[in-house]
């Protein structure tokens, strides 16, 4: 049995190493150059060398017993480690976020670059279309993309898979990247925006463990101020956020020796509640964040728990 995964993301990844445990071969599709997701890191040059950000999520807790085991083997490995800045039960990829990602991606067969535009019956199977034109034939599908993008690719093929993934909303995240040439003198590494605040959550990239380069702070606006200057051109957005970032800090500006910003249209999920979704009469399922919540973890816990569906009913 051969399964198609789209989406190779925390939720895709995970269900993809526990199929392959289990004996089956999958075909694993991600848009994107390499591992990350909503878990990617950004990198910049700098005068003083390159300068890296954890642009998405930017910790993760370990509370599901499947997913401490599995976060074992990444600590033992070195691709994560605790970051007590962000709390007692805070941990993060190193050296950066998408680490535990590579690591997973290394040993699946991950087809890089590769959009999916649409799906089709194959006899009782799928083909899963390219953007650029090529096709894939599996025997069975999962999605494991957010809600939004789920509900686009089933709407044809599966309206009240579609209608459910529809039910839940994501919300938007503007993110702005900020290198400097010297340590900023605030004694805090990360805080959470209050109020009005437009900043939701800021941090110093550099204070994680296994960083290197100049230093380095992650602003994450608040969603409802994405919300609202989600269209905003980017310089208004990095001069926004810095401005408040400032305010915050209560210090003159700094100017930046690099800065950049990231627009997450699809940022922090809903909750739809059903863990996974699979159809076992059309071969067809659904995993992610956002059937259980807006978390790391989350996806893990969805893929895997995919998988476990699938794997029952064939
Ligand atoms: C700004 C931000 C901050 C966050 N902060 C935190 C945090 O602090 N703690 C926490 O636990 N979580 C946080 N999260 C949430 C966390 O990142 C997600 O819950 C988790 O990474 C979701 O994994 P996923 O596999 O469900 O989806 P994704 O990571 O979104 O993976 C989906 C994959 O599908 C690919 N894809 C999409 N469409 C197609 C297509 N048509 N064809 C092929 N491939 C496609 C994408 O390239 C992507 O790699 C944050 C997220 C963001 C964006």
């Amino acid at each position: 049995m051969r399964v198609g995964i789209v989406g190779a993301g925390m939720s895709g990844l995970a269900c993809a190493e526990a199929l392959m445990r289990r004996g089956h071969a999958v075909a694993l599709l991600d848009k994107s150059r390499g591992a990350g997701g909503r878990m990617s890191v950004r990198r910049l040059a700098t005068a003083q060398g390159e300068a890296s950000f954890d642009h998405g999520a930017q910790y993760f807790t370990l509370r599901d017993p499947g997913f401490i085991a599995r976060a074992e083997n990444w600590i033992a490995s070195g691709y994560l480690a605790p970051w007590p800045a962000a709390g007692a039960d805070a941990y993060v990829g190193t050296p950066s976020m998408n680490a535990p990602l590579r690591q997973m991606a290394e040993g699946l067969p991950v087809q890089w670059r590769a959009r999916v535009i649409q799906l089709s019956r194959q006899g009782l199977g799928w083909c899963l279309h390219l953007e650029t034109d090529g096709q894939i034939e599996v025997d069975a599908v999962a999605l494991a993309l957010p809600a939004e993008q789920a509900a686009e690719l089933t709407l044809a093929i599966a309206p009240a898979m579609a209608a459910r993934a529809g039910s839940t909303r994501t919300l938007p995240c503007w993110t702005v990247m900020a290198a400097f040439a010297d340590r900023l003198s605030t004694p805090l590494d990360c805080w959470r925006g209050e109020g009005s605040d437009p900043i939701g959550w800021a941090a110093r990239n550099g204070s994680k463990p296994g960083r290197t380069g100049p230093e380095t702070w992650v602003l994450q606006a608040s969603p409802d101020w994405s919300r609202s200057n989600l269209e905003a051109p980017e310089d208004v957005i990095i001069s926004t956020l810095l401005a408040a970032f400032w305010d915050r800090l209560g210090q003159a500006p700094i100017t930046p020796i690099a800065q950049t910003a990231h627009r997450w249209r699809y940022a922090r999920s809903g909750t739809e509640g059903s863990g996974a979704i699979w159809d076992a009469e059309h071969r067809l399922g659904l995993c992610g964040d956002w059937l259980i919540g807006p978390r790391v973890e989350a996806a893990w816990v969805s893929g895997t728990a995919l998988a476990a569906q699938i794997m029952t009913s064939l």
